[in-house]
């Protein structure tokens, strides 16, 4: 395995020699220094005016796209397409601006090497990505593939991508292939080569209420029926088959002396297959209440297909191994529950996924990227734009 120099002691720059890795931590710093939570439009835009200007100093051409997403188009991807043939389709990269991190996050949090890590807000999900690709696209130095490389970097990926999904699915149309540089897996490193299809319903239930003490008999509780149903919901989980499912907010009720007339709770699910995603969503719309005089209201769906592994995927995941050997290192790939913007493209086009920064703690206070692996994964990368 070839690493680059191990960073220095705690707190301090990595060795300065070490030139491609300053430069992706002064890029990094650059990004995770904007903090960006979904919710705020005009802080994510700052992050994307940032990459965008690093795209334009590449003569690269850029476009704001319906929804807030950036369109970064390098090489034949900025002219019109010319014709039909595969290898003249774009390679599409999908890249997302935004974190989950609420703004203040940074002064808790801040931007910190320590021994072979750095540690920050959004910085392993996804700053490092974008930082990385950026490295691996002027590391190929203005010799792009044939068709160009289209670069998407959304808005809301950590929001379910709504408003970004229309423009990811045309763009996936045109392209030959896709690469996600969302982070490889934590620990062991490997490429995602698919992932789980992820539902959110809520339940929401109307009883009746009436006096606890006097005339319990009048009310309907809301709460009663919400725990009857949420047990049968819990029931549809199915190990095997990969399907999760979650309860994982409840409410209800108010003064503890009333029958309570309302109550809702939100069921998380992950499915590995449409089908599955299919029997669930039946099972929810089929929901009847134990007592009569309680009403049920289900509304929520699947909000990503889940990206199965499949051939062409793992033709690519193939080459990306052998490159990665080349490069003097093991790749592996795994099939995760979380879900990516990957999701939306699987269906139409080969998508890889986890190609951005090594690292471990996404949504958590010890997110950080690996500095000592860090460099190999944008060599990768770079193979991959070059090659594929
Ligand atoms: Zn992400």
């Amino acid at each position: 395995m070839t690493h680059s120099r191990p960073a220095s002691p705690s707190g301090s720059l990595p060795d300065p020699q070490s030139e491609p890795l300053l430069s992706l931590l002064r890029d990094l710093k650059q990004l995770v220094e904007l903090e960006s939570p979904s919710s705020d439009a005009l802080a994510v835009c700052a992050v994307q005016d940032v990459v965008e200007g690093w795209a334009r100093a590449m003569h690269a051409s850029t476009h704001s796209l319906p929804g807030g997403t950036r369109q970064l188009l390098f090489g034949a991807a900025a002219e019109p397409s010319t014709g039909p043939s595969a290898s003249e389709r774009p390679i599409l990269v999908l890249a997302h601006a935004d974190t989950v991190w609420p703004h203040g996050t940074l002064a808790e949090m801040p931007l910190r090497v320590e021994n072979d890590r750095v540690y920050g807000p959004g910085s392993y999900d996804m700053k490092g990505g974008i930082a990385g690709l950026f490295a691996a696209l002027r590391a190929l130095d203005g010799q792009y593939p044939a068709g160009g490389i289209e670069v998407l970097l959304t808005p809301d990926e950590e929001i379910g991508s709504t408003q970004s999904r229309p423009v990811i699915e045309a763009a996936a149309r045109r392209a030959r292939a896709v690469l996600v540089v969302e982070p490889p897996v934590a620990d062991s490193h490997a490429l995602k080569s698919g992932r789980k299809g992820v539902g959110h319903f809520v339940v929401g239930l109307s009883g009746v209420a009436a006096h606890a003490g006097n005339k319990p008999h009048e009310g309907a509780s809301a709460i009663t029926e919400a725990a009857h149903q949420l047990l049968a919901v819990q029931a549809l989980a199915d190990a095997a088959a990969g399907t999760t499912v979650s309860v994982g907010f409840i409410s209800g009720g108010g003064a503890v002396n009333v029958i309570p007339a309302q109550a809702r709770f939100e069921v998380d699910v992950r499915v590995a297959s449409l089908a599955e995603g299919e029997r669930i969503d039946t099972a929810m719309q089929s929901l009847r209440p134990h007592d009569r005089r309680v009403s049920l209201n289900v509304t929520g769906g699947l909000n990503r297909p889940p990206f199965e592994r499949g051939p062409e995927t793992l033709a690519l995941f193939g080459q990306a191994r052998k490159l990665a050997a080349d490069l003097g290192f093991d790749l592996s790939e795994e099939v995760v529950g979380g879900g990516s913007d990957g999701n939306f493209t699987a269906a139409l086009v080969p998508t890889l996924d986890g190609l951005g920064a090594p690292g471990d703690g996404a949504h958590a206070a010890h997110e950080h990227i690996r500095l000592d692996r860090w460099p190999d994964h944008v060599r990768l990368l770079t193979a991959l734009l070059r090659e594929i």
